[in-house]
């Protein structure tokens, strides 16, 4: 009997982790900085939470979630997104209110039963932010500049951020009537998908990747002409300050979330390395959710990146290089003697915050230079018979293969002040590797 992975999901092995880490690390200091404080939700939630934010119309409530009783016949639901577990969260905690702005930040797995393909999986990680209580359009364009900032900071380019407005539920059935009075000659040349979406949510028609459907939805009304004044007010401001902070985006009128609970602001970064249907960051303003699930009227938005696809785009684009894992020092002892002094010289290292690793299968010291090459070691420090008369052994830098001898009692010191820009050692406190 052979195991494998159910379908949809993928294990990140040891060459990947590490790319992992460094997006994770990259996610939490941007999030940082704009003081976005980390909150985790539980893996499920009450079926019914999801059912209500998401939509009932939608493909994940109706297609995509992984839902199962408990012992006690109770529906739960493995989260498909964050945004409705974190207003669960931050209401029953009373972490939201109207009087203070609470930005909040999450990473972790969500969960849709959908056809696995390149960078879509059934169990995939997002990691977003959820900011309540101001519908300041400045909110909305900061948000916006933190997504770009943070992909700028992981080397991203040939980055596009489309930006719209989705209306409030006082204009947005007004459009959906246009909507729905322009499609209804041609819905039927459209496809299944489409027409379901004409009797259950029109908007969603915007969504449709299918060619057949495309000539019809270029020419469909936007919802932009369809404002009303506060809502085209908010959305001319968020435009204004998005130029004002200098982030360059382009309006797209067709761009609808594939979310029900949408307000006013939309917007998605799409790589171009990807492709039109590859955004790798989507969010919005949602002002009427935190009050559909019991809360008092608290304004909100947020958005969530998709990090597979993100951490693609970033493989495409040789970005992951220098992401990879690496040791600072690689022991290498022969015979028993060296290897106990070898393994006090490890313990010693660890302690200065040295990244370093042994031998443990007894190899020839050929391999055992072998073995350092392929951990990426900086250094190798090579203890025999002859090393352990004179307490001094050779130290080899493995880049430059340059050798030097160092005194068992020096070489923290020496390859502390000598492992230059990866520094991993703790000698910063001396202002020695700045
Ligand atoms: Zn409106
Ligand atoms: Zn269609």
């Amino acid at each position: 009997m052979k195991y494998t992975a159910p379908r949809g999901t993928k294990d990140i092995l040891p060459d990947d982790s590490s790319i992992w880490q460094v997006v994770e690390n990259v996610c939490r200091a941007v999030f940082g900085l704009y003081n976005y404080q980390e909150i985790r939700t539980p893996i499920f939630e009450p079926t019914e939470l999801f059912a209500r934010s998401i939509g009932d119309s939608t493909d994940i409530v109706k297609k995509e979630m992984y839902t199962f009783a408990d012992r006690k016949g109770r529906s739960l639901t493995l989260r498909p997104e964050a945004t409705a577990a974190v207003v669960r969260a931050g209401l029953e905690n009373n972490l939201i209110s109207t009087d203070n702005l609470t930005k909040l930040y999450y990473i972790g797995p969500m969960f849709r039963y959908e056809r696995p393909q390149a960078g879509r999986q059934r169990q995939f990680n997002q990691a977003g932010i959820e900011a309540f209580g101001s519908n300041d359009p400045l909110l909305d364009a900061e948000v916006i500049q933190m997504a770009v900032k943070l992909f700028e900071t992981l080397g991203l380019k040939e980055l596009e951020v489309d930006v719209n407005s989705v209306g409030c539920k006082k204009c947005r059935p007004v459009y959906l009537e246009a909507l729905k009075k322009y499609f209804q000659e041609n819905i039927k040349h459209m496809c299944e998908d489409c027409k379901a979406r004409f009797e259950t949510n029109p908007l969603r028609i915007l969504d449709c990747k299918e060619e057949p459907c495309q000539k019809y939805i270029a020419k469909a009304p936007a919802m932009v002409d369809h404002l009303d004044p506060e809502c085209k007010d908010h959305f001319e401001k968020v435009v204004g300050w998005l130029g004002g902070l200098g982030v360059k985006f382009k309006i797209n009128d067709r761009l609808v979330r594939g979310l029900d609970y949408y307000t006013k602001t939309a917007f998605e970064v799409v790589s171009k390395r990807l492709g039109a249907q590859n955004a790798v960051c989507g969010g919005g303003r949602y002002d009427d959710l935190v009050e559909e699930l019991g809360g008092k009227p608290t304004p909100a938005i947020g958005f969530a990146i998709g990090l597979e696809r993100l951490i693609e785009v970033l493989k495409s684009e040789n970005k992951q290089q220098g992401m990879g894992h690496r040791i600072d020092l690689f022991i290498a002892t022969i015979g028993d003697e060296a290897r106990k002094v070898g393994f006090d010289l490890l313990t010693k290292a660890r302690i200065s915050g040295v990244r370093a690793d042994t031998d443990y299968l007894g190899k020839s010291l050929k391999a055992q230079m072998k073995a350092a090459d392929r951990l990426k070691a900086h250094y190798v420090y090579i203890i025999g018979e002859e090393e352990l008369k004179k307490k001094s052994a050779m130290l080899k830098n493995m880049e430059t293969a340059d050798q030097k001898e160092v005194p068992f009692d020096q070489l923290f010191k020496d390859t502390g002040c000598d492992c230059g820009d990866d520094c991993k050692c703790s000698c910063e406190d001396d202002g020695c590797c700045d």
